[in-house]
């Protein structure tokens, strides 16, 4: 190509966009669904009787390459107990100002307790309010489920838990250690009690 066409030729990208269907989109109006997978805020899953899958096992901070991860665990007791296991994850904090999303802290969970959301928004305007703590990324409770604390459903082992066999609260299940109302417990039963 001739020198002196040079400029031009560099305008023919201008020229070639000015023509095309503009791609505007109107976020926050019209928010944009994520892949399925999409690497978004963490959640700290529950078995299905509400007890925590997390066992404080910190296996996910030391694989965090952006040491976002603070993980302090705790022993479950006949009294209080949060997890199926000895252990439970007692604080448990990730600061997305570091965060970089790559999952390899779901890689590292042995339990499958942090799994990754497909929600994006974590815009803020402090550093306090983006280092989430175990409260705000402990997932929701659904039907069936009792908050913890509370005793393992009646004859299953952590391994039943693990294997899926507790699929809801026993009957009568209450939250341990709290001075409010107790919790009603859901009737789903466990396939290990059958
Ligand atoms: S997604 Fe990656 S950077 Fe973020 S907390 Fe997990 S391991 Fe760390
Ligand atoms: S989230 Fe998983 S890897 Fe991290 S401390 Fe809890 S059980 Fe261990």
């Amino acid at each position: 190509m001739p020198k002196f066409l040079g400029p031009v030729a560099g305008f023919g990208v201008t020229f070639a966009t000015m023509f095309k269907k503009a791609n505007t989109e109107y976020y926050p109006y019209e928010k944009k669904v994520t892949a399925p997978r999409f690497h978004g805020r963490h959640q700290l899953n529950r078995y299905a009787d509400g007890l925590e899958k997390c066992i404080g096992c910190e296996l996910c901070a030391w694989a965090c390459p952006a040491d976002a991860i603070f993980v302090e665990g705790a022993d479950n007791t006949d009294e209080e107990r949060f997890s199926p296991g000895e252990r439970y994850g007692r604080n448990y904090q990730i600061n997305y100002l570091r965060c970089i999303f790559c999952g390899l802290c779901i890689e590292a969970c042995p339990t499958r307790a942090l799994t990754m959301t497909n929600e994006f928004e974590l815009a803020d305007t402090s550093r306090a309010s983006l280092i989430f703590t175990k409260e705000q990324l402990l997932a929701p409770l659904y039907e069936g489920m009792v908050p913890a604390p509370h005793e393992m459903y009646p004859g299953t082992t952590d391994t039943d838990y693990y294997l899926g066999k507790v699929t809801g609260a026993a009957p009568g299940t209450v939250t341990q250690g709290r001075s409010g109302e107790p919790a009603e417990a859901g009737a789903q039963g466990t396939e290990a009690g059958r």
